[in-house]
C-alpha cells in the first residue's frame, strides 16, 4: 500500500477549497464566466501557498466539458485526466530543469498543433524565474500573440527574477501568505478528517513553523500524525518536530535581559537535551526579541501573529526594558548568529553571544543622558556657581573696590559709594559662569603676597577664596593713584577718551610701574600692534600724566619683543592656548564627537 501525504491528498480540486487567497480566486472565477481569462497567467508568492494547485484548478475550469463555471467539475473525462495527471493537453514544466532554449523551442513545436482531446492546451511553467534569458526571449513573441488554443500559467517565488517583457505581457496574481487563524483552521479539519484529536496549543505551533505555507504546514502535520497517537498535545509536537517549547525560549530571552548567565546557560542546555538544532533556537530567540521590540513601538504589536496571552506576556515583558537594550541585544545575538553560521565550533559561538548580550548594559538613549546631564549640570552649577562666584567675589570685588574709591571725577563720592557706576568698567568680565581671564582682567601690578593669593584663587578657588578676600579687602589711599591699584579705574579714564585704546589696554596681562617707566605687558603682540605706534605711545604717556599725575615712559614687554622685550618667568597665555590646543586629550574629545576648537578660555582650574 502507497501511503499519499497529506498535502498530496488534501490539495485542493476546486476553486472553493483553496486556502486562503480569497481575491485572487475571486478574480478567476469572474474571469471564467465572463470568459476573459488571460492567455498568460502568473502566480508569485512565497513556497507552498497554492500557486501551481491554482493553475491546476484553472487548467481543469478552463477545459471543462461542463465550464465556464465557477469551478471544475471534476466528474468529465478532461477534469479527470488532468487530477490524474495523465491529459495530453496539459504539460506541466519544471522551470528549474527545463530551462534552456531548446526545451522552449520544443514546447514551442509541441503547441502549434491544436488540442487532442481537451478545448485548449494549457502550459504550466514552475518555478519559471529558471528560465535563461534566451529561453524567456523564445518565449516572448508566442506571449504576446498566444494561438487561440494555448494558455500559459506560470508559477514563481522570485518574481523579480522574470524579465519585465515576460511580466507586460503577463496577468500577475500575487498570492498572499496564509494567516495562521485559516491554516490552523484548515489543519484543524484534516486532523478531524484523519479522525486524530489535536491540541490548539500543538496546532498554533504547527501554524507557526509553518510561517503561512499550506504546504509547509500540512508536511509538519504528516511528520506528527506519523507518531502515532490519536491525541496530539504540545509537547508530542515540540518533540516530534525538533521544536523547543515555548517557555524553555522565553526563559533564555529573560535570562538574556536580565543579565543573568547561568539560566541562560541551563535553558541553552535544557534546548540541546530537546535535541533542538542551534539554527532553530537562534530563529525563535531572535524572534522573541523581534516581538518585544515590536511590543515597545505603539501600534506595532497588531503585526504580530502570536495569541491573545502570549502578547500579553511580550508586551509585560517588553514594559521592563527601552527600546534601545532591546535593540542592541537583538543587534548583538544576530551577529552572533551570523559568525555562529561561519563557525566550527556553533555552539561555543553562541555561547560567547550570550555573554556579550549578557555583559551588555542598559542602553539608555543620548538625549535621556544629555537630559540627565543638563539637569545635574543645572544642579551642579547652583552648588558650582555659588563657590566659584563666591571665589570670583574674593577676586573682582577685591579688585573693584580697590579701584573704585579713586575714581578720577567721583573721588569724594565713590568713597561712600563703592560700587558708583562710572567707576566700573563695562567690559569688566565679573560673570558668574565663565572665569575670567587674568589678561581680560587688566591684573595689575601686585605685591608677591597678592600675586599668590591671585594665582591661588585661579587655581583652587574653593578653598582659597575667602582667604583671599580678607586680603584683598582695599587698602584705600585717594590721594596718591598707584599704578598697580587704580589700573582699573585708568582704562575706565581712557575709554571716555578713547575706546579702543582702552579696549587695547585691558587686554595687558600686566601693568607695572618700575622706576621711570610704565611696563605692559603682552603675551600676544597683536594685542598691543596698535598702541605700540608712536604718536598712541605718545597719547598714552599724556592720560597716565593726566590720571596718575606721574611722568612715566611706556614701554611693551612683549614675548617676540618687537617693540619691547620679552616678559621673563611667565608663560604667555597665547602659548597656553596653543599648549591647549594641542593637547592630546583635547584633540581626542574633538574627534571622538566630530567636533571643533570653536572658543578657549583660560579660567579657574580645579586640582
Ligand atoms: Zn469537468
Amino acid at each position: 500500500m502507497s501511503y499519499l501525504v497529506l498535502a498530496r491528498k488534501a490539495r485542493p480540486q476546486t476553486f472553493d477549497e483553496v486556502v486562503g487567497q480569497r481575491p485572487v480566486v475571486k478574480t478567476l472565477q469572474n474571469s471564467l464566466m465572463r470568459d476573459r481569462v488571460a492567455h498568460a497567467i502568473l502566480f508569485s508568492g512565497v513556497r507552498g501557498v497554492g500557486k501551481t494547485t491554482l493553475a491546476r484548478i484553472m487548467a481543469k475550469a478552463i477545459n471543462c466539458e461542463k465550464g465556464p463555471a465557477e469551478n471544475p467539475c471534476n466528474i468529465c473525462e478532461s477534469c479527470r485526466t488532468i487530477t490524474a495527471g495523465s491529459s495530453l493537453d496539459l504539460y506541466e514544466i519544471d522551470g528549474a530543469s527545463n530551462r534552456g532554449i531548446q526545451e522552449i523551442r520544443e514546447l514551442k513545436e509541441k503547441i502549434r498543433f491544436l488540442p487532442t482531446s481537451s478545448k485548449f492546451r494549457i502550459i504550466i511553467i514552475d518555478e519559471v524565474h529558471m528560465l535563461t534569458t534566451e529561453a524567456f526571449n523564445a518565449l516572448l513573441k508566442t506571449l504576446e500573440e498566444p494561438p487561440a488554443h494555448v494558455y500559459f500559467m506560470f508559477a514563481t517565488t522570485e518574481l523579480h527574477k522574470i524579465p519585465i517583457t515576460i511580466l507586460s505581457r503577463c496577468q500577475r496574481y500575487e498570492l498572499k501568505r496564509v494567516v495562521p487563524v485559516e491554516l490552523s483552521r484548515h489543519l484543524q479539519n484534516l486532523a478531524q478528517a484523519e479522525g486524530v484529536q489535536i491540541e490548539q496549543g500543538a496546532l498554533d505551533l504547527i501554524v507557526r513553523e509553518a510561517d503561512g505555507s499550506v504546504r509547509d504546514g500540512l508536511s509538519l502535520l504528516d511528520q506528527v500524525f506519523s507518531f502515532g497517537e490519536k491525541n496530539i498535545s504540545m509537547a508530542d509536537v515540540v518533540q516530534v518536530l525538533g521544536l523547543v517549547s515555548r517557555e524553555v525560549i522565553l526563559k533564555l530571552t529573560r535570562a538574556l535581559l536580565e543579565h543573568d548567565s547561568v539560566v541562560a546557560f541551563q535553558s541553552l542546555e535544557e534546548t540541546f537535551s530537546y535535541g533542538m538544532d542551534l539554527k532553530r533556537l537562534t530563529t525563535d530567540l531572535l524572534g522573541c526579541f523581534r516581538t518585544l521590540i515590536l511590543c515597545k513601538i505603539q501600534g506595532c504589536d497588531e503585526l504580530l501573529d502570536i495569541s491573545q496571552s502570549e502578547l500579553t506576556l511580550f508586551q509585560d515583558l517588553a514594559r521592563e526594558y527601552s527600546l534601545q537594550t532591546l535593540h542592541m541585544q537583538l543587534t548583538l545575538l544576530m551577529q552572533g548568529v551570523e559568525q555562529m553560521r561561519y563557525s566550527g565550533q556553533p555552539r561555543l559561538a553562541l555561547e560567547t553571544t550570550f555573554l556579550k548580550v549578557i555583559e551588555s548594559h542598559e542602553v539608555t538613549p543620548v538625549v535621556t543622558l544629555l537630559s540627565r546631564l543638563d539637569s545635574l549640570l543645572a544642579g551642579n552649577n547652583t552648588q558650582n556657581n555659588g563657590e566659584m562666584a563666591a571665589a570670583e567675589k574674593g577676586f573682582v570685588s577685591g579688585m573693584v573696590k580697590k579701584n573704585t574709591p579713586v575714581a578720577p571725577e567721583v573721588e569724594g563720592n565713590a568713597a561712600a559709594e563703592p560700587t558708583s557706576k562710572p567707576v566700573l568698567p563695562p567690559a569688566q568680565p565679573v560673570s558668574p559662569a565663565i572665569p575670567p581671564e587674568p589678561s581680560d582682567l587688566g591684573a595689575v601690578e601686585m605685591d608677591e603676597e597678592e600675586v599668590e593669593c591671585l594665582e591661588d584663587v585661579n587655581e583652587a578657588p574653593l578653598v582659597q577664596s575667602e582667604e583671599c578676600l580678607d586680603k584683598q579687602v582695599p587698602r584705600v589711599e585717594p590721594h596718591q593713584r598707584n599704578v598697580r591699584r587704580d589700573w582699573m579705574d585708568f582704562i575706565a579714564y581712557v575709554r571716555e577718551r578713547s575706546v579702543w585704546m582702552a579696549q587695547d589696554l585691558q587686554r595687558a596681562d600686566s601693568a607695572r610701574e618700575q622706576g621711570e617707566e610704565l611696563l605692559l605687558s603682552y603675551g600676544d603682540s597683536a594685542n598691543c600692534t596698535l598702541l605700540c605706534k608712536d604718536e598712541n605711545k605718545k597719547m598714552i604717556t599724556e592720560y597716565v600724566l593726566d590720571f596718575f599725575q606721574k611722568d612715566l615712559s611706556v614701554r611693551f614687554v612683549l614675548p617676540d619683543q618687537s617693540c619691547g622685550e620679552t616678559q621673563e618667568g611667565q608663560a604667555s597665555p597665547l602659548k597656553e592656548r596653543h599648549q591647549l590646543a594641542n593637547d592630546p586629550l583635547v584633540l581626542m574629545t574633538a574627534e571622538i564627537f566630530n567636533g571643533q576648537i570653536g572658543d578657549i578660555r583660560v579660567g579657574a582650574r580645579f586640582r
